[in-house]
């Protein structure tokens, strides 16, 4: 069984006492230091009423006080509850109640967002609700000025694997959000799969995803268990990714696929010595080949492509130097994980056909929150009576077992009949020269039910007309996927952690007919 995260910690002063833990835009803080503030704000926590179980709130940019924060929150046997900054105050409000958050932590910039959402706080009184940065303002306290003279004495609570380690929402890409319920099982388990990633107690870690989001997790956790280093940024900006990267000489990264592309743009990518790195890491979105060629080219180190959802349930990945061959697929299942394929009727296809992706692996969450029919709803019962999650993915598993992502579920078109895939007719359009970003949609349409629309973003400097890319993508693709129209736009949406935002994308177009 697992140390309680606290107990964990507290090894890591006696023999990493001057290692930096956490290097930020305020400086570096080394192991002792962290975990004296990781105890101060346990202690502070249960002083002013924390029971074990209970949730803690925090809505802010990445920082070292964040991450001592949820350190602090585990320690004293709290529940995390990290939020998005990109929700709205009406969907965080409903969070704040349905998890019942009983502290919120917020950060100078999202401290105006509060004003707007007092009822939902209702319960929660002022004293509770504590700014994370130095100048409080509008919020009230400040964490130094809440801490007071809080004791930094180690009084770690026992948990066990079964108690619960953090809720994190689901982004809403599909719907609304729904609170994914985390236990340490899961999180050890995780944190045992990463460890084999080579993030130990020598990893110096870059984060430039948010900490709310559960791609940042998988490997901020097993960086912080095993002693080793976290560079946090606030904010993802390529240069200064590589500028930090070169001076902090850093080993590993998890990052999505846009960051590639942005990173690998970089006019001065190539003057950075990259040489530190081990391992780069993806997921939450398909890394495109190409993508992945002029990475293994130009950077050193290899790429791990990760595949799973934040509910747990599926997982895999693929070894970037160890497969050329492979690189449009996902990989294979990851240790005593398995996948399946089921079609419509929930019955499993054979090897080679495409149809819903459903998994089962050694990590899976406890259920959403206050929703059982939904958990009841994500499960799939093979017929030898285990429990699979259905990951609301298209996919097909090729003859050597590795496993091709076609589409959300929710993102088919189905046309006169036929399915469409939205990334096959993507790929098309990425094809083509003046192509830099592209995304597919289905809109209505009276003959077909629904017909597929490109959203595309041109590169600079070209100014092909709509009309000649639909031609030319149009000549590549199958007759039953043929686009029927392109408009051009400036930028695609995206949430933030790179996944196009579809839904948002389709809205004005059924909101026309509804
Ligand atoms: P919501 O369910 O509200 O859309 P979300 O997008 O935040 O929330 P996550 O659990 O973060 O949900 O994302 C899981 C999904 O991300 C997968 O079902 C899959 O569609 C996509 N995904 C994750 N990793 C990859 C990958 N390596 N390649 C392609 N798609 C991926």
């Amino acid at each position: 069984p697992m140390d309680a995260i606290g107990h964990r910690i507290q090894r890591f002063t006696i023999s990493r006492a001057d290692h930096p833990a956490l290097i930020s835009e305020q400086g570096t803080v080394n192991w002792r230091d962290l975990l004296g503030q990781i105890n101060r704000i346990a202690n502070r926590l249960r002083d002013a009423g924390l029971e074990p179980g209970d949730s803690v709130a925090a809505l802010s940019e990445n920082s070292a006080d964040y991450v001592a924060l949820y350190l602090g929150v585990l320690t004293a046997g709290g529940c995390m509850v990290p939020l998005s900054g990109m929700a709205s105050a009406e969907t965080l409000s409903l969070m704040l109640s349905d998890c019942r958050a009983t502290f919120l932590f917020v950060s100078q910039k999202n401290g105006n967002l509060l004003q707007s959402f007092q009822p939902g706080l209702q319960g929660l009184p002022d004293d509770r609700i504590v700014a994370l940065d130095e100048n409080g303002e509008g919020i009230g306290q400040t964490l130094k000025s809440w801490l007071g003279d809080a004791s930094a004495e180690a009084r770690p609570a026992n948990v066990s694997l079964d108690d619960a380690f953090n809720i994190i929402y689901s982004s809403g890409t599909t719907g609304t959000p729904k609170g994914i319920l985390h236990d340490y099982r899961f999180r050890q388990r995780q944190m045992e799969r990463m460890s084999l990633y080579g993030l130990d107690c020598d990893a110096i870690n870059l984060v430039s995803t948010p900490l709310y989001s559960n791609t940042t997790l998988v490997s901020v956790l097993p960086t912080l268990f095993h002693g080793g280093t976290l560079v946090i940024m606030a904010k993802f900006d390529a240069r200064r990714f590589l500028e930090l990267a070169e001076t902090h000489r850093v080993t590993h990264a998890m990052l999505v696929p846009v960051q590639y592309q942005r990173i690998l743009a970089d006019a001065e990518f190539d003057r950075f010595d990259l040489s530190s790195f081990k391992l780069k890491l993806c997921t939450s979105a398909p890394l495109r080949p190409d993508v992945i060629a002029d990475a293994m080219a130009r950077w050193p180190g290899n790429i791990r492509e990760v595949y799973g959802l934040t509910e747990g349930g599926i997982s895999t990945s693929l070894d970037c130097a160890a497969h050329p061959d492979k690189w449009s697929s996902v990989g294979i299942p990851t240790q005593g994980a398995e996948v399946r394929v089921i079609d419509e009727e929930d019955h499993e296809l054979p090897r080679g056909e495409t149809g819903e992706l459903v998994g089962r692996a050694i990590s899976m969450m406890r259920g959403y929150v206050n929703r059982p029919e939904q958990t009841e709803e994500m499960l799939w019962e093979s017929p030898e009576g285990d429990v699979f999650y259905r990951s609301g993915d298209m996919g097909r598993i090729d003859e050597d077992g590795f496993i091709h992502i076609l589409d959300r579920r929710k993102d088919m078109i189905i046309s006169g009949g036929f399915n469409i895939y939205p990334v096959d007719l993507e790929k098309a359009l990425l094809a083509h020269p003046a192509v830099d970003d592209a995304a597919v949609i289905g809109i209505p349409s009276e003959h077909w039910g629904e017909t597929p629309l490109a959203l595309v973003v041109l590169k600079s400097g070209h100014q092909d007309s709509s009309l000649t890319i639909l031609e030319w993508a149009n000549g590549q693709l199958g007759k039953s996927q043929r686009i029927s129209a392109i408009e051009l736009r400036g930028e695609l949406p995206r949430s933030t952690i790179g996944k196009v935002l579809k839904r948002e994308l389709r809205e004005p177009y059924w909101q026309k007919i509804a």
